[in-house]
């Protein structure tokens, strides 16, 4: 395995910061935030002015210059807290690594705004016939004198209600399937966006999802990120930093689910004794932690792998996938700790459950990760 690049108190500092975060400001606030389905612009600036956005971006560009060790240890910490805002803290990451690797001189002039919190983003790939297989995006962008004209459809484009700066994926050239595709900063209040109704999800109810339509929406040529025809390989050379950090939001959504669990255990008497002096329910207790673990483990792999240049695909989809499956199967046994209380709203567990099922499905499903590892495997070898 190798070592983390930077000194151990750069890690501990940073994990201090969003744990202080998630604690103080986030974890008190999360139950509400469910229930209300909102995300207060308060809490997207404070994460912009205390450094949790771009983490793995430059400090010249006005990131936190880390590397992605240290963006897995944010994402757990602030999803300890509640995953819907670590979800902000990822796509910001997203978009950071874009615009630091592809954008021009121009475009960069963007990111210090974005970090600060000032301008919400979204990432725009998805659509009706374009879920798993991406290549299938209908959208197209027709290239015109002055530059481009964008139409099509988004779905469940995370910030589509709100934002203000979309990264969208769109066909310049439709005959040429995935290898004519570009990506494009488009301004969402520009003429010809429309935005959809903010969808009502199963969990991660925080988190504004939504459909965005594009009509004729007129970009210059200056809105091309990196070059023309290149958007398919340019949005998956982002995919495994961003597989690391939904693998490290699960891992601290369980997290959440074995602590709210143990101290439940602690407090509930049944047969005159705490549940805890249970074996039975101790062993339940024993796998979450021993799942919990492994799954660290491997975010831990994939992220030291980037960190060091060296290939990360499998190990990032391992991570994504086995992080994400075990998320579900523990916060199951944290309700099940919890006997009917962990049924009902309210009771934290309960919103963790829910939180965790997202994990399996965005960023790609876990039936694509495993295609993904077995694809490697087979190529590789074992
Ligand atoms: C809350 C939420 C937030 C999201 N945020 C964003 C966002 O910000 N930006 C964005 O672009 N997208 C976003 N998405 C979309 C998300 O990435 C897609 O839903 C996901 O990639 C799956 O696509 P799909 O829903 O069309 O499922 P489909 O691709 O239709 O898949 C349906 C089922 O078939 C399986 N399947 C498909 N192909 C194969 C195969 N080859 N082998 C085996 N099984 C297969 C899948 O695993 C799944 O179980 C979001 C979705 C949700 C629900």
């Amino acid at each position: 395995m190798h070592a983390p690049l930077l000194d151990a108190e750069i890690y501990d500092q940073i994990r201090e910061t969003a744990r202080r975060f998630a604690e103080e400001v986030v974890k008190p606030a999360a139950a509400a935030l469910d229930r209300d389905e909102t995300f207060p612009a308060e809490i997207y600036r404070k994460m912009g002015e205390i450094g949790l956005f771009g983490i793995t971006v430059p400090e010249e560009h006005g990131g936190a210059g880390l590397d992605t060790y240290a963006y897995a240890i944010v994402m757990e910490e602030l999803s300890r807290g509640y995953s819907s805002v670590a979800d902000q803290c990822g796509l910001v990451e997203l978009i950071g690594t874009l615009l630091t690797r592809y954008g021009t001189p121009e475009q960069l002039k963007r990111l210090p705004d974005i970090l600060a919190g000032k301008t919400r983003v979204a990432y725009c790939l998805t659509e009706a016939e374009a879920g798993s297989d991406l290549s299938n995006v209908r959208t197209t962008a027709r290239e015109t004198a002055e530059g481009y004209v964008i139409d099509g459809g988004k779905l469940w484009i995370h910030n589509a209600p709100v934002a203000d700066l979309g990264f969208v994926l769109a066909s310049t050239d439709p005959a040429a399937g995935h290898r004519g595709m570009s990506i494009f900063l488009v301004d969402l209040d520009a003429p010809g966006v429309s935005r959809g109704p903010k969808e009502h999800k199963m969990g991660q109810r925080a988190s504004q999802v939504g459909a965005l339509s594009f009509d004729g929406v007129t970009v210059p040529r200056e809105a091309l990120l990196g070059p023309k025809g290149r958007g398919f390989h340019i949005m998956m050379s982002v995919l495994e930093k961003g597989r690391v950090g939904i693998a490290s939001l699960a891992v601290g959504i369980a997290q959440a689910g074995l602590e709210a669990a143990l101290a439940y255990a602690r407090d509930r008497r049944q047969f005159g004794k705490p549940i805890l002096d249970n074996q039975g329910l101790q062993w339940l207790l024993a796998d979450m932690a021993k799942d919990i673990a492994a799954a660290r483990a491997l975010v831990e792999r994939a992220a030291l792998l980037i960190d060091h240049e060296k290939p990360a695909t499998s190990a990032s989809s391992m991570a994504k996938c086995f992080a994400s499956d075990m998320a579900v199967a523990q916060t199951a046994s944290a309700v099940q700790v919890f006997g009917g209380s962990g049924y009902i709203r309210g009771f934290e567990v309960e919103r963790l459950y829910r939180d965790a099922k997202i994990t399996q499905i965005y960023e790609g499903t876990n039936q694509i990760q495993r295609t993904i590892i077995a694809r490697e495997l087979i190529k590789n070898g074992a």
